[in-house]
């Protein structure tokens, strides 16, 4: 059994200010409306550590890793 996470974000915290995003690039873009992407929600064990250092730059606490197992 592999231990995942599971990236969300909740849009009526994230007001947009992009200090996630390079901390975690492949999950995370602000797209072309001005809006805070999730690239990919999946977070591999590898990615754990990228991942809580882009929740932990928030500081709306709009980022979660929930835990899921495959
Ligand atoms: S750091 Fe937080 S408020 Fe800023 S874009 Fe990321 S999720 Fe939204």
């Amino acid at each position: 059994m592999t231990r995942r996470g599971m990236l969300v974000v909740d849009r009526g915290l994230c007001d947009v200010n992009g200090l996630c995003v390079e901390h975690a690039p492949d999950h995370l873009r602000i797209d072309e409306d001005e809006e805070l992407e999730i690239i990919r929600a999946e977070v591999r064990e590898d990615e754990r550590e990228a991942v809580a250092r882009a929740v932990a730059s928030c500081p709306k606490a709009a980022l979660k890793v929930l835990d899921a197992e495959s």
